[in-house]
């Protein structure tokens, strides 16, 4: 009998990192997780997630019927990224498999393949992997025949992390809650921003666990910020930035005040640290003055990535 031609049925998703323009630290909730009040925006640096089914030619297979599926991961990340079931990208998978009654099983018939390509600086405070179990729940969702309404996807998504709802949506949003809890807010024209990256990471519950020992419930608003956004006037925006994270970021690594400064002497319009750092935001005036920041302290920083915000939310495309 001749061998069955594998078909494959290819799907796309290319996700946005976010930055926080605003983060408040509200307190310590009872379940021991803090209370936000934050501005997410997605910016144009993303990674590309693609997925896969490879399955013999003819073959039908219902996810919800009891379908079996082996999925394999891979990504271009280098060492800090995490390759098996660790990656949120394979926990966005095996939760949504179990959501919609797919078991996963290295020896399955059909094999999903999931190539991540990472663009987005790993450990750096502008939710990498949040982004890239987004973008696992929204692909494998067409490529499974999941069926989920978004509302369904929102909710997986808030299991898997408090950044993880924005990044399925994007745009510019208030949040609240642990950060899952968003709503769309205005936001006109274009912001630009000189990413700076370090070689060291800062991981998020190391600098929650260095706000708690240090710091105190932030009372600042983000009306300067919604304002700012909404008027699309970066001159407004700079001084309004604000992360209430920033200084016990700057607790764990003391260098960040002084990088900074010199962003701001470099002609920033506002500098904060992204998240939980240690990457930091310098706002521009425009994309222009973003190169010239850029190339005066390029020499400070393991990387600096020129990109602009709002950018959208992800994009799906299939073939
Ligand atoms: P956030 O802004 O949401 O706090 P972050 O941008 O600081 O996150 P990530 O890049 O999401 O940080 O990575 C945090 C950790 O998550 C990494 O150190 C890594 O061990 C783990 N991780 C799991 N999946 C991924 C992924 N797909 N990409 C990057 N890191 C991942």
């Amino acid at each position: 009998m001749p061998q069955s031609q594998p078909s494959p049925t290819r799907i796309q998703v290319r996700v946005p990192a976010k930055i926080n323009p605003f983060l408040a630290v509200r307190g310590v909730r009872e379940d021991g997780y803090h209370e936000l009040s934050t501005v997410f925006q997605t910016v144009a640096l993303s990674d590309t997630l693609t997925m896969s089914v490879m399955a013999a030619e003819g073959r039908m297979y219902h996810p919800t019927s009891g379908g079996r599926v082996a999925v394999h991961f891979s990504h271009d990340g280098g060492a800090g990224v995490p390759a098996g079931d660790d990656n949120l990208v394979v926990r966005a998978a095996t939760l949504l498999a179990d959501r919609i009654g797919l078991r996963l099983q290295a020896d399955a018939p059909i094999r999903t393949l999931l190539a991540l390509e990472k663009r987005i600086p790993v450990a750096g405070g502008m939710a990498g992997g949040s982004a890239d179990a987004a973008a696992a729940l929204l692909g494998l969702n067409e490529l499974w025949g999941g069926d989920l309404s978004r509302r369904a996807l929102l909710e997986l998504a808030a299991d898997l992390g408090a950044d993880v709802p924005f990044c399925l949506v994007g745009g510019t949003a208030l949040a609240t809650g642990t950060g899952s809890a968003t709503a769309g807010v205005l936001c006109r024209g274009s912001f630009h921003w000189v990413a700076c990256t370090a070689d060291e990471e800062l991981a998020t519950p190391a600098v929650y666990a260095a706000w708690d020992d240090h710091c105190e419930p932030g009372e600042q608003t983000a009306d300067d910020v919604l304002a700012a956004v909404a008027a699309g006037d970066p001159e407004r925006l700079g001084p309004a930035l604000h992360n209430d994270l920033q200084p016990a970021a700057e607790v764990l690594m003391p260098r960040l005040r002084a990088d900074r400064r010199a962003l701001l002497d470099a002609g920033a319009l506002g500098a904060v640290v992204s998240g939980s750092g240690p990457t930091l935001l310098a706002l521009a005036a425009d994309q222009a003055e973003a190169h010239r920041i850029a190339g005066r302290v390029a020499g400070r920083f393991a990387d600096v990535l020129i990109t602009r915000s709002p950018a959208g939310g992800p994009v799906l495309s299939a073939g």
